[in-house]
């Protein structure tokens, strides 16, 4: 732990029927839930809408600062539903893929596909994994619109479970014309973030955010690394974006599975060089859907997430449909603050390139006197949460708060390592109290000692408007 007492690392639950309850969700706020993510993979939009307004009107009465994370379900195959919910599939089953199989019709022998195109894209020998590779089918024989297949690795299927193809290559566009409806939604309720599944260039991402802007939003955009055409061209994607994800599960099975622990160090490292932040998804703390406690295998994983450089780490069934998503949460909560006491080296500074601009060049400044200082806290007064989001990328473990006049900033400062929201309370009339009113609102969040010092950066002149250009140290009274 930090000695502010403060997690850094942030954490992000999906939402589902096992978390579509007050007390439920307070439970989970109340342990440490930073970032919710709405699965837009599943559920109508007005049920969609109905959780936006729940999470912000619930994060409202714990008094806490909850972000919301749209995830598009993107060009993702899904197997449709059965007629009994699931079924079992043993090594050496046949199984058919009927693009033509209506939807709710699945049975042990067959059922339909959500991309009714597939057909045309396997041939005899194609290995299709179902459920992130859980359930491993071979291509026999493709018979007009039906995909007849052997069971490779069996075990059960329930609805709606994703397809991949092993290898990738299914040629679907990012943007599907569902992800187009559900960006409305998105930039109508105003996400903080929209992540984009299945990216495939910088072009993909640009185009999400034009829409996802021209229906209202200004939320940051996540690229989900998933499919090995975004590992190709990942310095674009990630120049591109607000932040990726580390999206594990389809990224495995289209590229395998042994090559993610390289790649999930090489995506941390390279979006923290670039201002991008980082989200590591799936299957984090999958045992504790149902079981009370993780195991060995997980609990290393998510701290080796956070010694990578992780800003967030993600939980899908585990909270979505799992036995006690908040015991989850508090779980994920103690593992962080445990790999946090390892203390990360501070990168070099950027000292191999210039700085863009004042900003950047502030940011790194306060970091470098930050790690080399006795200052227990950054305030960064910042209007869109970039000025801490550059001083984020450099690992310290000193607290930043961002403190800005805007609510739609403090929403977004949620996913960034070590940043935490400031709510704004200040008189910038009253000039000659404003250290005395920053030290004031920080007593809210942290212990200060007299004497203790902070480090402050602002826009001079310009009130806090304009860019940040100045820093200066403050002391506690
Ligand atoms: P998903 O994305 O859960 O939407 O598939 C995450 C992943 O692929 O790991
Ligand atoms: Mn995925």
């Amino acid at each position: 732990m930090t000695q502010s007492g403060l997690r850094r690392t942030k954490t992000v639950a999906t939402l589902g029927p096992a978390t579509d309850d007050d007390v439920v969700f307070k439970e989970m706020v109340e342990s440490g839930l930073n970032v919710v993510r709405l699965n837009f993979s599943h559920g109508s939009h007005e049920e969609q809408t109905e959780r936006f307004n729940r999470v912000r009107r619930l994060a409202k009465e714990c008094g806490q600062t909850v972000g919301i994370l749209v995830d598009l379900q993107g060009p993702k195959i899904r197997i449709a539903k059965f007629k009994d919910g699931r079924i079992h599939l043993d090594v050496g089953d046949s199984f058919v893929l009927d693009c033509q199989q209506d939807e709710s019709t699945g049975n042990q022998t067959s059922i339909g596909v959500t991309y009714k195109e597939l057909y045309k894209e396997v041939q005899s020998g194609s290995e299709l994994m179902l459920d992130d590779g859980a359930i491993q089918l071979k291509v026999l024989d493709v018979n007009g619109q039906k995909i007849h297949c052997e069971t490779l690795v069996g075990g059960e299927l329930s609805n709606n479970k994703g397809l991949n193809l092993r290898g990738g290559g299914l040629s679907a566009g990012a943007l599907t014309a569902k992800d187009k409806e559900d960006i409305i939604v998105a930039g109508r309720e105003k996400a903080d973030f929209l992540a984009i599944s299945f990216v495939r260039t910088a072009a993909d991402v640009e185009e999400a955010r034009k829409l996802f802007f021209a229906a209202g939003g200004n939320g940051g955009i996540v690229s989900k690394i998933e499919r090995a055409e975004a590992i190709e061209n990942l310095d674009e994607i990630i120049d591109a974006s607000d932040g990726v994800m580390i999206a594990r599960g389809d990224l495995g099975v289209e590229i395998g599975d042994e090559e993610l622990p390289m790649l999930q160090k090489h995506i941390i490292n390279a979006a923290r060089n670039n201002d991008c932040f980082t989200i590591t998804a799936t299957q984090m703390m999958q045992s504790m859907i149902t079981s009370a406690l993780p195991t060995r295998a997980e609990v290393m994983d998510v701290a080796n997430a956070i010694i990578d450089g992780t800003d967030a780490v993600m939980l899908s069934a585990e909270t979505a449909v799992g036995n006690h998503p908040h015991v989850v949460i508090q779980t994920i909560d103690r593992v962080c603050r445990g790999a946090e006491r390892k203390r990360l080296m501070p990168k070099k500074y950027r000292d191999d390139r210039n700085f863009r601009d004042s900003e950047e060049a502030v940011a790194m400044a306060s970091m470098y006197i930050a790690n080399k200082s006795d200052v227990v806290a950054i305030v960064s007064l910042t209007e869109s949460g970039h000025t801490p989001r550059l001083m984020s990328r450099i690992s310290s473990g000193i607290p930043i708060f961002a403190l800005s006049r805007h609510p739609d900033t403090a929403q977004r400062v949620t996913l960034l390592r070590g940043v935490y929201p400031l709510t704004w309370d200040l008189d910038l009339a009253n000039r000659d109290t404003l250290d005395d009113q920053i030290i004031r609102a920080l007593k809210g969040k942290m212990k200060l000692n007299k004497g203790d010092q902070v480090l402050v950066s602002f826009g001079d002149m310009r009130g806090v408007k304009g860019q940040t250009n100045t820093l200066k140290i403050i002391s506690a009274d």
